[in-house]
């Protein structure tokens, strides 16, 4: 069991002491429902942390913020965090020796939407969000000190390709349709991409404009160029903390997409799980003599 009190103190010891000139954590939103996250550079602050069943977001992307920093940030990782973190290592956004990663196992968060919906009364009822339904890592993979004990492992290897079954046993017309009806609902807000770990790119080939890649109009064709695009940029290097559903706006079912890459690259090249092991190299970042190559 972690004690928030414990938490506070670290932080607050750890700003104090000059050793880093930040914190990341989460903090009590508007509503009883909400803990988005919050960064602190006073001592005096650390007692708005909070741990609780709604601090659900990754506060890996919040690096890329500081990364000119000079000086250390102290951030709180759970599983998926720590995953995040790696992948900013390996993608050489952060250096591994500038932050002080501080272990929270976690028993998985609650869907704020339906607490919303259930009240407070109810708040022991409220199921899991579908991302931590869905987590192969609940403990940190990478940390510097660890707060609580480890909790069970997550989701079932066997489990882990589940939802994309229904959409593997589709014909290839009727996928096309599933997802042009799933991206005509795009309305290319960019929230995906802004909390994903994974698009770290210093500019965003969406955001250029010489060339345009992507056009502003939010029509079919380009609905699903972007979708296709960052679908790609993200293969082999997505570390499932299904952030980008998450944050979706138009409920468009991201994850079925990632899942169905993951495990068409794991069946490719053999199994990997981004951002677990910061020396495992991208199956899409190496090559191997052996690799197949039937489509060359
Ligand atoms: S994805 Fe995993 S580590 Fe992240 S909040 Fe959910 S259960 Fe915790
Ligand atoms: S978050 Fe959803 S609606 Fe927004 S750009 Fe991404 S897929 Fe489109
Ligand atoms: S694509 Fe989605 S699940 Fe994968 S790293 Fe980015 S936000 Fe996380």
């Amino acid at each position: 069991m972690i004690n928030v009190q414990q938490l506070r103190d670290r932080a607050k010891e750890l700003l104090e002491s000059g050793e880093v000139k930040y914190v990341f954590g989460w903090r009590k939103g508007t509503f009883w429902y909400q803990s988005p996250p919050v960064i602190i550079s006073k001592a005096e602050d650390a007692d708005k942390l909070i741990w609780d069943e709604f601090c659900l977001n990754n506060l890996s992307k919040y690096l890329l913020d500081y990364k000119n920093l000079d000086g250390k940030i102290a951030i709180f990782v759970k599983g998926c965090d720590s995953r995040g973190v790696n992948r900013l290592i390996q993608d050489q956004q952060v250096k591994r020796e500038s932050v002080v990663l501080i272990g929270l196992p976690c028993p998985g968060m609650k869907d704020p939407q339906l607490a919303r919906e259930m009240g407070e009364s109810k708040l022991n009822e409220v199921p899991k969000i579908e991302k931590c339904a869905q987590c192969l890592t609940p403990n940190p993979v990478e940390y510097d000190e660890l707060m609580g004990d480890e909790v069970a492992a997550g989701l079932a290897v066997e489990e882990r390709f589940v939802r994309v079954q229904d959409l593997e046993s589709k014909s290839a017309d009727e996928k096309y349709e599933f997802w042009q009806q799933q991206y005509d609902k795009c309305i290319r807000c960019f929230a995906c991409r802004n909390v994903c770990p994974a698009c770290n790119c210093r500019e965003c080939c969406f955001d250029q404009s010489e060339p345009e890649w992507l056009g502003k109009r939010v029509v079919t064709a380009e609905n699903q160029f972007f979708a296709l695009t960052r679908a790609m940029h993200v293969a082999g290097r997505c570390i499932e903390c299904g952030e980008c559903e998450r944050v979706c706006p138009m409920d468009i079912p991201i994850m079925s997409l990632n899942k169905k890459i993951i495990k068409d690259i794991n069946g490719l090249f053999g199994e990997y799980d981004a951002g677990v092991n910061v020396e495992d190299k991208p199956p899409l970042g190496r090559f191997d003599e052996n690799d197949p190559e039937e489509f060359m």
